[in-house]
């Protein structure tokens, strides 16, 4: 389902190049549920937000569902963003003066020409599946890490994507509420036969995956299948 060859990054800052992805290249299948590993600055985030349509590389070609990503312009790439992705951020990115269900909601009016009632259906839906019905009128200020994080989830699947990134989603959870919140995504991929990649070394996250690609200094060093039986 996706397809990324020969990526490069190259950030210049002043008068030097720094090159951050060096000629990266990786498939995926749909229904995996894979970590990105390596240690920070390696390159993990640039990665993922280039995949996710969010940045562009300096080469190389990307194509996601038979769509080729790679030189389109950013509103066509936010366009195939919107319908076909889902990204979970690590600082969450809510929307602080929206309430956790216009929350949810926003991406479904920024793209899709759902009918209102519909449109109420699926949110309410999502939001019973991620635990968070009855806090949906409260504002993110109002709200645990945790249920941020919850709600998050929710923004970044309201869409139906198949293909979902996540910038070390953990990362501001205690122990408990990550545990939590990494069986939810596995519930959601079980359910959805979604796709899920996660830049993160949480061990939680990386127990669970069944794909673990490793990048040092922009490099792919390593990509190992992992059996769970
Ligand atoms: P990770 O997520 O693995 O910690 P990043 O992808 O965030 O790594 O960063 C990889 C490298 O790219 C780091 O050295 C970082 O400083 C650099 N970098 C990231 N974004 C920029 C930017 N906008 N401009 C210049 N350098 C950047
Ligand atoms: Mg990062």
């Amino acid at each position: 389902m996706l397809n990324a060859q020969h990526l490069c990054k190259t950030y210049r800052s002043g008068e030097v190049d720094l090159e951050v992805i060096k000629d990266f290249s990786l498939s995926i299948e749909q229904s995996e549920f894979i970590s990105l590993v390596g240690p920070s600055g390696s390159g993990k985030s640039t990665m993922l937000n280039m995949l996710g349509c969010l940045d562009t590389p300096t080469s190389g070609e990307i194509i996601i569902n038979n769509t080729k990503i790679t030189g389109m312009s950013k509103t066509q790439m936010a366009h195939f963003r919107g319908e076909n992705i889902g990204f979970i951020f690590q600082s969450f990115n809510l929307i602080p003066v929206l309430s956790v269900y216009e929350n949810i909601e926003y991406p479904l009016i920024m793209i899709q020409n759902l009918p209102e009632q519909e449109r109420e259906e699926r949110i309410l839906k999502l939001l019973d599946e991620v635990g968070m019905l009855d806090q949906k009128d409260k504002t993110p200020d109002q709200i645990s890490g945790g249920q941020m994080q919850r709600v998050a989830i929710a923004r970044a699947l309201i869409t139906n994507p198949k293909l979902i990134f996540a910038d070390e989603p953990t990362a501001n959870l205690d122990t408990k509420t990550a545990y939590k919140i990494i069986d939810l995504m596995k519930k959601i991929q079980m359910e959805h036969q979604s796709t899920f990649v996660f830049a993160t070394h949480d061990e939680k996250i990386v127990s669970t995956v069944d794909r673990i690609i490793t990048i040092v200094d922009g490099e792919l060093v390593d990509d190992k299948r992992i059996s769970h039986e």
